[in-house]
């Protein structure tokens, strides 16, 4: 009655009504948890309702999440010094702020059995709701979902950890030549970006018409990783530049061990920017942006209102958008729900002071003079080939010849990133124009070489 609540009843859909009103005001009580889930054939839930629900589904799932992380694999994921659940890779990592109380809910279950993307999370705080709600009866419901986690050997990770796993196959393979990794040290690169943007184009071409899983993919597959490929050389090149490879929160997450953490984190919430600015933000998303631009376009886009921010690894992404909702209600210690709170508040105030500003250093190193890539790598293998037998220069007709063509159209003229690499001489009336290698062309072959032994030996490991 005191709720305005009263069961004077006239018409059968009043009674409907009247019955639904008592229903969530009795869910919402401290009764909440004796009562099924509304048939969603019901179709009658308000907005604010809605918005109870899944507030609910937030708290109890969490709730649920929490109480399962703890105590899963007899708690061996639960430090007892500090009550904080930890991710073991980050531990391994030795990283401090991961594995601190703020972050003890951006923990996913790595489900062992299957990549599927319906098996990326398939116990997160909803999906755990949702298994309660069909298990109102089961007493034992918490006991049970634990023994089923433990049966399939579902492992404990961070969010960035979890998604090492499933989104790091091509990051793995081709780290070789993003991250220059254990390259040899007769080539004198320091790092990929030092040479010319056709040549990073080639070594990438190289990799992938000689790695097993990618040479035998069908020609529109492959443009499709090679676009994910220069994609992700884009992005570890622009994070290196704005804030040194890591995240420029935690500082924890990096480039060269970690790249497909990263999220780009937006500033301003759609409701901060004008129409025109939703328009543009909703249109053209930031990883759009790596199909078309080259690096330096790329930042000045994030220079613009709508698109202002910057790259942060997901863990701490988590803490901006979902840590703090409904916290009240998911802890119960005070301490916990404060030091949550003072956290967001500081990650909040790092991003700020650590936005995206073209600090000069962001050039184009893969914006390359022409295309043809593929051109280029057969000419300048094949120039390699017949100059180790032979000194004198080589002609196009030997350049066909060799390549199994019948001419060879297009020499080397015409790219300047070449001409450190390939000396000419034109010809004459009388005589062809011949190609020599340079040093520097010679150790740039050999360094395509390398890269094409590499991928070509590498097995299924
Ligand atoms: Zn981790
Ligand atoms: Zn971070």
């Amino acid at each position: 009655m005191n709720n305005d609540i009263n069961l004077l009843l006239q018409h059968s859909e009043t009674f409907f009504k009247v019955i639904r009103d008592i229903y969530h005001y009795l869910k919402d009580s401290k009764y909440s948890g004796l009562f099924p889930n509304l048939n969603k054939t019901n179709k009658s839930g308000t907005s604010k309702q809605t918005r109870i629900d899944h507030k609910r589904k937030d708290i109890v799932g969490s709730r649920i999440k929490l109480h399962i992380m703890k105590n899963i694999y007899k708690s061996k994921y639960l430090d007892k010094r500090d009550g904080n659940v930890k991710c073991p890779d980050c531990l391994r990592e030795d990283f401090i702020i991961n594995l601190s109380t703020p972050r003890k809910r951006s923990k996913d279950f790595h489900h062992s059995n299957g990549f599927s993307e319906g098996n990326y999370n398939r116990y997160d705080s909803n999906a755990l709701f949702s298994m309660f709600a069909q298990n109102r009866g089961n007493p034992y419901f918490l006991e049970d979902i634990i023994r089923e986690i433990e049966s399939e050997s579902d492992v404990l990770k961070c969010a960035n950890h979890h998604r090492m796993i499933h989104y790091a196959e091509y990051f793995t393979y081709f780290r070789k030549l993003i991250f220059w990794e254990k390259s040899p040290k007769e080539f004198p690169y320091q790092d990929i970006f030092v040479l010319p943007a056709d040549i990073i184009h080639i070594l990438v071409l190289i990799c992938l018409g000689n790695f097993y899983k990618t040479k035998t993919k069908t020609k529109r597959e492959n443009i499709a990783i090679k676009l994910r490929f220069i994609n992700a050389i884009k992005k570890k090149y622009i994070i290196d530049c704005l804030y040194d490879g890591t995240c420029l929160i935690c500082g924890e997450f990096n480039t060269k061990n970690h790249l497909p953490v990263f999220d780009y984190n937006h500033l301003y919430e759609m409701n901060e920017l004008t129409p025109r600015e939703r328009e543009v933000r909703k249109n053209v998303k930031i990883p759009m942006l790596y199909n078309t631009c080259s690096c330096s376009e790329i930042v000045r886009e994030m220079e613009k209102k709508y698109h202002k921010g910057g790259y942060i690894c997901s863990n701490c992404h988590f803490v901006i958008h979902r840590e703090t909702a409904n916290i009240k209600e998911i802890y119960d210690d005070q301490t916990t729900i404060k030091v949550v709170l003072d956290e967001k508040k500081k990650v909040i105030r790092k991003f700020r002071q650590n936005l995206v500003q073209n600090n000069g250093l962001v050039k184009d190193p893969l914006r390359s003079e022409k295309e043809q890539y593929e051109v280029v790598m057969n000419y300048l293998f094949v120039l390699y080939k017949i100059s180790r037998k032979k000194t004198g220069g080589v002609s196009r007709k030997e350049l066909a010849e060799q390549l199994g063509v019948k001419e060879c159209k297009r020499g080397f003229e015409g790219r300047k990133f070449l001409e450190k690499y390939v000396k000419m001489v034109p010809g004459n009336r009388w005589s062809p124009t011949l190609y020599f290698l340079t040093p520097e062309g010679e150790n740039v072959v050999q360094l395509m070489q390398y890269f094409k032994e590499y991928y070509k030996n590498l097995k299924n490991q």
